[in-house]
């Protein structure tokens, strides 16, 4: 089912690098190849590494700021063995996913070729960065865990793509092979998650390409954690549809609550987008409402919260503009909490969370429980690979 991938990059400098993206990949069953698969150096058998890569479905390429090992025999260019696997990529016109070290980082003065004097004193390896910009196709990365997560959602992307332009071609087959996961259900115990390795398929119902493609690539950093994955889909009746009714807020059906929804109606409502946004805003309403897809509610109703309310501030908040909210509307909203038994395992009270709402400190007594979040905290992170837990050991 996975796809055969190839990472290339100089050994020392980037091993930490390599080896967390290596993880996830392999996280998610793909089939990597990376330098770790030869010896522990950086001096590899080339023929090897070229038939690797031709053999590959995917090359990944990431390159900071040291050129690399040049080869002595039959190079007369004196190329190293990384851009060398990048020309062979090209040549077989293998897919490409490119990061690069962002410039303004701060990168260990020992592990630049600027300074060692190596390669022409960082000159090689300043020209393949400066050609490899010029193709437009890079990304660029600070830590290990980002670079995990923009390669996850670069190859999403573009799995996502190819299946689509595969299936307009009516190559069903295809899309099947590229696209991972296993036809969306509800499970039989907890009926309102999925089956861990769902594919959700998701129709945009009139936002740009461009922007609903922005929308998917947020949603699926939710799968870079949880079992689950999103693609995009033209499908009448696929499991997420996603409406831009300006007023009509943001919200969401939770879990498979949408497959009851019928296919004529959406099942989650981005009223608040629009591309101008900051990107950490349509980033945080994206990952709040995917995570009402995947069956999460929002954090301040967790009973393991026991949140002291104060509940004359709480109306005087909420119960006046902009919101006008009745007694009732908070006790549903507000006090409310979900049924114990709504996941598997109780969920520990994450005030960080990405579902939970801010609410300023007079509403709690005083002390300041909740805060503003823009992406997923560790407590998601952490409690979504429990729900939907990849195969281990794999
Ligand atoms: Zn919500």
């Amino acid at each position: 089912m996975g796809l055969k991938i190839y990472i290339s990059s100089t050994f020392e400098d980037l091993k930490d690098y390599r080896r967390r993206v290596y993880e996830q990949l392999r996280t998610l069953r793909h089939d990597v190849i990376a330098m770790e698969d030869y010896v522990a150096a950086d001096e590899r058998p080339l023929d090897k590494c070229l038939r690797d890569v031709r053999d590959s479905d995917v090359y990944i390429g990431l390159f900071a700021w040291r050129y690399g090992y040049v080869p002595r025999a039959g190079n007369p260019q004196r190329r190293s063995v990384t851009e060398l696997e990048y020309l062979e990529a090209k040549k077989h016109k293998k897919p490409c996913l490119i990061f690069l070290t962002d410039n303004r980082a701060p990168w260990p003065p020992d592990q630049m070729d600027s300074t060692t004097g190596d390669n022409d004193s960082g000159k090689k390896i300043a020209a393949l960065r400066k050609a490899l910009r010029e193709k437009g196709l890079v990304s660029t990365f600070e830590t290990p865990e980002a670079l995990a997560i923009k390669v996850v959602t670069a190859l999403y992307s573009w799995q996502s793509e190819t299946s689509r332009a595969q299936s307009q071609l009516g190559h069903a087959a295809v899309e099947e092979a590229l696209a991972p996961g296993v036809q969306a259900a509800a499970r039989r115990t907890n009926p309102l998650m999925w089956v861990p390795g769902s594919r959700l398929r998701v129709r945009f119902l009139g936002a740009d390409g461009a922007f609903a493609a922005r929308i998917l690539r947020l949603a699926q950093i939710w799968s870079a954690y949880a079992n689950i994955f999103f693609v995009a889909s033209e499908d009448k009746d696929a499991e997420v549809r996603v409406a831009f009714d300006k007023d009509g807020g943001s919200w969401s059906y939770e879990g498979t609550n949408a497959l009851a929804v019928p296919p004529s109606e959406p099942t989650m409502n981005l009223g608040w987008l629009v591309p101008a946004l900051p990107i950490d805003d349509v980033e945080s309403v994206v990952l709040h409402e995917f995570g009402h897809v995947l069956g999460l509610a929002h954090e301040h109703n967790n009973p393991s919260g026991d949140i002291p309310w104060d509940r004359k501030e709480v109306l005087k908040l909420l119960g006046g503009p902009p919101n006008h909210w009745d007694q009732n509307t908070i006790d549903q909203y507000l006090y409310r909490t979900w049924e114990t038994d709504r996941f598997p395992f109780a969920k520990p009270f994450d005030p960080l969370s990405i579902m939970s709402y801010f609410f300023p400190k007079e509403v709690t007594g005083g002390k300041q429980i909740f805060s503003t979040n823009t992406t997923l905290s560790s407590g998601d992170k952490e409690f979504i690979s429990r729900l939907y837990p990849y195969a281990t050991g794999g």
